[in-house]
């Protein structure tokens, strides 16, 4: 009984593996793949909310940096003075700290660049250590995000380079970037930012709030994007974690006004 058993098993062995081996594995594998070819492919960008693709920012960036010839200051920009038809998002301060906006960044490949402050970072560098590692850049928003307009030399300056310190030893890096709280710089400002070894104040031409895009001067109502223009998306303390829909819907505006994004650090 017990042979004639094992012969069964063994025969219905055979016929399987005859079977299995009735197609060549590498042809197997061809066909596969060729199956998975047909499935719809997993687009980042539906995902996050857009209908096409972020374009590619120009390999080699038109630089255009004024810089103020004479006084050795550093630049102040709220827009990058280039013919390319690109934008700059930022985002201020480090409050917001969304697992899913690292995820964006990476599967969009955004170029975006995060100003921050150590106070209200707190222990959350982390957050940002995983963001600079799927591509965002890390800049000075001071210790803790003063008034510096009229502040004394010795006061601005323990500011921006006492978080230039921080961010050095958090990330081994030295910021060349800076933005003033609340936008709000003087000529002490840029001397004490160019002694930390900062190149350029960046403002902002348009911030991204509640209600849209909007200028950060001049009179108010929607905001049409220029090449060039550096936008603020505005962190929300109120209704929580904001900034990856404010981004989606910044990201349409700018794909229908035929803009990408740029990368602010290529071009300052
Ligand atoms: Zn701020």
């Amino acid at each position: 009984m017990r042979a004639r058993a094992l012969t069964a098993a063994l025969l219905i062995l055979a016929t399987l593996t005859g079977c299995a081996q009735s197609v060549d594995p590498i042809e197997r594998l061809g066909r596969k793949a060729a199956a998975r070819g047909h499935e719809p492919a997993p687009a980042p960008y539906r995902r996050w909310g857009l209908t096409a693709p972020p374009a590619a920012a120009p390999a080699h960036p038109a630089r255009v940096l004024p810089g103020s010839p004479g006084t050795g200051l550093p630049p102040v920009l709220d827009h990058v003075p280039t013919t390319d038809k690109v934008v700059f998002l930022t985002y201020d301060d480090g409050a917001e700290r969304d697992p899913r906006f690292v995820d964006m960044v990476r599967e969009l490949r955004l170029p975006v660049s995060m100003f921050l402050t150590d106070s209200v970072v707190g222990p959350g560098y982390a957050h940002f250590a995983r963001l600079r590692s799927v591509g965002a850049s890390i800049q000075n928003h001071t210790l803790d995000h003063p008034v510096l307009r009229g502040l004394p030399y010795a006061g601005q300056r323990a500011e921006i380079c006492g978080q230039q310190d921080k961010l050095r030893a958090r990330f081994g890096l030295r910021p060349r970037l800076f933005r003033p709280p609340y936008g709000a710089y003087d000529a002490t400002t840029r001397r004490a930012a160019a002694d930390c070894g900062i190149t350029a104040l960046v403002l902002w031409r348009a911030a991204m709030g509640p209600d849209g895009l909007a200028p950060a001067h001049g009179p108010r109502g929607p905001h049409r994007l220029r090449p060039g223009d550096i936008v603020a998306v505005a962190p929300d303390e109120t209704t929580g974690p904001v900034l990856r829909e404010r981004t989606t819907r910044l990201l349409r505006q700018v794909q229908e006004e035929g803009l990408t994004v740029g990368r602010l650090e290529d071009y300052l």
